[in-house]
């Protein structure tokens, strides 16, 4: 069986941290070394997705749900209600965690976007 995930983890009471919201499917916390503002990480309950490429292709309303999810907290905790979501994926692009999240970002980033 596999291990469960940090996530998990915490979403069971198993170690510690603050569930900031939850739905039935997905569940938020602030990231513990934020790296904006605001930083918070969205994620499904399940942990049977290791990353965003294989959850869209096996449950698209979950991704759906996770975006709407996203946008919401976005506009709760930032003063505009602007956010940029990163899914790292893949070891080489910085995931260090395998079970699918989103990073939320806002509250005043700098202008210049990713990849701009
Ligand atoms: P990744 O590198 O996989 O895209 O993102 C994993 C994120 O989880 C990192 O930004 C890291 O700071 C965050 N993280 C790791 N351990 C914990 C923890 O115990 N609690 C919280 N709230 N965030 C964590």
């Amino acid at each position: 069986m596999t291990e469960p995930s940090i996530f998990t983890r915490i979403l069971n009471g198993e170690i510690p941290g603050e569930i900031l919201a939850e739905t039935d499917r997905l569940f938020a916390l602030r990231d513990i070394a934020p790296q904006a503002p605001v930083h918070l990480l969205v994620i499904p309950k399940t942990q049977e997705y290791p990353n965003v490429a294989e959850l869209a292709a096996a449950d698209p309303a979950l991704l759906a749900e996770l975006i709407e999810f996203a946008e919401k907290l976005a506009v709760e905790h930032t003063e505009d209600g602007d956010f940029r979501l990163v899914f790292n994926t893949g070891a080489n692009a910085g995931q260090t965690v395998f079970h699918v999240h989103a990073h939320v970002l806002g509250g005043g980033l700098s202008e210049r976007s990713v990849g701009a």
